[in-house]
């Protein structure tokens, strides 16, 4: 059989993983036990439907897997329900949006500009297209979502769905005070915590478990599993219609949210990506997980604190999770421009508007950093104030240092293998 180039390309994306310093926020480094069973033969299987109500013949395995994945995420948040087959957190969010509200139905999100995420009303994503789209940001003043501006305007749009969680937001969420704001108008709230859901899960941060009537989330990101989305219920079990009621509507809520992802936006569940989730959620279990989450936070202040150090402005001044957004307008250099300097010192990370941005999101005033793939390689104190003198030095002397850094940033590479 000819050779395809295909893997010479993977052996280069290899090499590029090991060499460079990956600080882009939504990334990580998924376990050889993830890959493998991302890379198994569950891919030959069809399986439409759920554990043990498939359409398909021959779902006896898959269906143990399917429900094993379930479980383990269950046990990891606290949640009562789960559905795993989300292809990606956007679907996920789709899936919801379609099983709990009509076309034309107004959400309220946080805004796309001010770090929210596309399918959350969006009107490029079919959350902005096929529903009244409204938002909520942060103050100029603090870079902070302001709780009561957040009430002002649900009371104002009255949205059948509220949804908090964001891309590039480095401060907690107040999933209690949503929830008060969610009930005053009518709302159902969905927390979507595709980047902090590892954080969230170790109880490094706030859990929306117990506030929010949906939680949905990628789990590739600090979760470190596969590329995939999941949708979890908490403990109180709304109707459909966005009215909490007693225990009786729990099927009601979950059998609605299923039929959202499947028939409703997806065909055949991935079972080899759900093999690989449930491998990702117990190796979510295990105190190693919490000890790694932990190291992501401190490498998360450790580098935003040497950035503000070296004189760079931080949107909100810090962080409370594992990303930061440098707002570069006092620094003469565009988002863009920085992340191409960046680049070709294999240090990669993404441009990023910052709240009331003047440039588009093309060009951007901003760059986002995060830590959860250094730290899974084991990057620590020493590494991180490192990386924050490099990115000083390419984005204030640029072509001069960009070789000479890229050289250094190589030779620390090497001494860290993707997993620690
Ligand atoms: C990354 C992200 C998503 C989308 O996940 P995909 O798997 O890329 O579709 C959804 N919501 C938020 C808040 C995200 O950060």
């Amino acid at each position: 059989m000819q050779h395809d180039k295909i893997f010479d390309l993977i052996e280069l994306e290899h090499k590029r993983q090991l060499e460079g310093i990956e600080l882009i926020a939504s990334e990580n480094f998924a376990s050889p036990n993830v890959m493998k069973a991302a890379g198994s033969i569950l891919t030959n299987k069809y399986a439409e439907g759920l554990p043990k109500r498939r359409y398909y013949g021959g779902c006896e395995v898959v269906d143990e897997i399917e429900q094993l994945c379930i479980e383990r995420l269950c046990s990891l948040f606290g949640a009562e329900w789960a559905n795993v087959q989300s292809h990606s957190g956007a679907q996920a969010n789709a899936a919801v949006m379609l099983a709990t509200l009509n076309p034309g139905d107004s959400i309220l999100g946080f805004s796309l500009a001010h770090g929210g995420h596309l399918s959350h009303g969006s009107p490029v994503n079919l959350s902005g297209l096929y529903y009244d789209a409204h938002f909520y940001g942060v103050q100029q003043e603090t870079g902070r979502i302001d709780m009561d501006d957040v009430a002002r305007i649900a009371h104002t749009v009255r949205p059948k769905l509220l949804i908090c969680g964001a891309s590039a937001y480095s401060r907690d969420w107040d999933y209690a005070r949503f929830r008060e704001i969610a009930d005053e108008v009518g709302a159902l709230l969905l927390a979507d915590v595709a980047h902090t859901a590892g954080l969230i899960a170790t109880g490094q941060l706030n859990n929306p478990m117990p506030h929010c009537h949906i939680v949905t989330s990628t789990t590739h990101k600090t979760l470190r599993g596969p590329r995939g989305g999941i949708i979890m219920l908490g403990k109180d079990y709304p109707n459909p219609m966005g009215k909490t009621t007693k225990k009786g509507d729990i099927r009601k809520m979950s059998s609605v949210l299923d039929s959202g992802v499947f028939p409703g936006t997806q065909g055949g569940p991935l079972e080899h990506v759900i093999a690989a989730k449930a491998v990702a959620f117990e190796e979510a279990l295990q105190p190693s997980f919490k000890e790694y989450t932990k190291h992501v936070i401190q490498n998360a202040q450790i580098l935003s604190e040497a950035l503000i150090d070296a004189g760079y402005d931080l949107v909100s001044g810090g962080t409370d999770n594992h990303l930061m957004l440098i707002d570069l307008s006092s620094k003469g250099i565009t988002g863009k421009d920085a992340e191409a300097l960046l680049g070709r010192a294999d240090i990669t990370a993404n441009k990023n508007m910052v709240p009331f941005d003047t440039k588009s999101p093309f060009v951007t005033s901003g760059i986002r950093l995060g830590t959860a793939a250094v730290t899974t390689r084991g990057f620590a104190e020493k590494e991180m104030v490192q990386i924050a003198s490099w990115i000083d030095r390419v984005l204030s002397q640029g072509d001069q240092e960009v070789e000479k850094v890229k050289k250094e940033v190589h030779a620390l590479a090497q001494l860290f293998p993707l997993h620690a």
